[in-house]
């Protein structure tokens, strides 16, 4: 495994690996696998899957200030560079990058990537500014690597879906691949924020999982349930914890993000598209984010 915190050196590298394979009559495959450390089973099993599908396996970690909000936890976010190297290395990680923020940002740097609209909706309404600095630092990370492929989370769905609409604008050669959501045993996402929640806020944010699964389960099995119905019960059942403090909870098309009306069917037979019940609670200071998609019917 060899790790870079210079792009240049980085480049040079990912081209002679081309290039030497190229001589060899093999076109390789490139995976990018962005995250921003303190890596756990999640982060692992995009690696897994990026390892699987793909010859050489790139993972950066950054913690990219332009993402977070002036009142959010940038500095204090947790970092722990030499047990994430551990981490990449047992997963077989070819390639680490791990930038600074003044090589990522070189001053004075004036351009950014928007996506409009995906991002006005859920934790865009509540972060502002937060998926221009998510696009502008993937879309570099993209241009850096230039991978086949990259690999990220549906934990993060809005993510996943304003990457997607980022890649088909702005014409990037790569093929977003999503991943499924890593859990604990007991159901809560993984997530590198849950370090922050005391015992009894790790406890109380279990009512996330539940209360998705269950209204998984609803939308599943109920005839003609409608949106507005799920909603309530959620809403209901996660406003019943006493430590959990609701941002947002919504149902909304996937990966359109259009809301779903209240009186809509979200029942098997009536989806009309992907449907995703996505979910913002804060537990103290900690502010965790979960989701479940319904899947379309395959036949209509
Ligand atoms: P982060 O380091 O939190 O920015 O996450 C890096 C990537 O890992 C993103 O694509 C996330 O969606 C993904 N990820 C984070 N937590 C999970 C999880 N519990 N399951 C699956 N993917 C995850």
């Amino acid at each position: 495994m060899m790790t870079f915190t210079n792009i240049r050196t980085l480049r040079e590298q990912l081209k002679e690996t081309r290039f030497t394979a190229a001589t060899k009559g093999k076109q390789i495959k490139i995976a990018l696998v962005p995250t921003m450390g303190f890596l756990h089973e999640g982060h692992a099993s995009l690696l897994r899957k990026a390892r699987a599908e793909n010859d050489l396996v790139v993972l950066s970690i950054f913690v990219n200030p332009i993402q977070f909000g002036p009142n959010e936890d940038f500095e204090r976010y947790p970092r722990d560079p030499e047990k994430d190297l551990a981490l990449a290395e047992r997963e077989g990680v070819d390639f680490v990058f791990l930038p600074s923020v003044e090589e990522m940002y070189p001053q004075p740097t004036r351009t950014g990537i928007k996506v409009a609209d995906l991002t006005d909706v859920l934790c865009g309404a509540s972060r502002p500014g937060h998926f221009d600095g998510v696009t502008t630092v993937v879309g570099k990370l993209l241009h850096i690597v230039q991978p086949d492929r990259a690999y990220f989370g549906q934990k993060d769905a809005q993510q996943v879906a304003v990457i997607a609409q980022m890649v088909l604008d702005l014409n990037f050669d790569v093929e977003i691949v999503p991943c499924p959501i890593v859990r604990e045993a007991d159901g809560l996402a993984l997530s590198s924020r849950n370090v922050y929640l005391s015992a009894e806020e790790r406890q109380a944010a279990l009512v996330l999982s539940r209360s998705l699964l269950a209204a998984q389960a609803k939308a599943d099995t109920v005839a003609n349930v409608t949106a507005g119905e799920v909603l309530a019960e959620l809403r209901d059942s996660i406003g019943a914890e006493p430590l959990a403090v609701i941002d947002y909870v919504e149902i909304a098309e996937f990966p359109g993000l259009a809301p779903v009306a209240g009186g809509d069917r979200i029942d098997v037979s009536e989806r009309r598209s992907d449907v995703l019940i996505a979910v913002a609670v804060k537990f103290g200071n900690t502010r965790l984010i979960d989701n479940v998609i319904l899947t379309k019917k395959v036949n209509d």
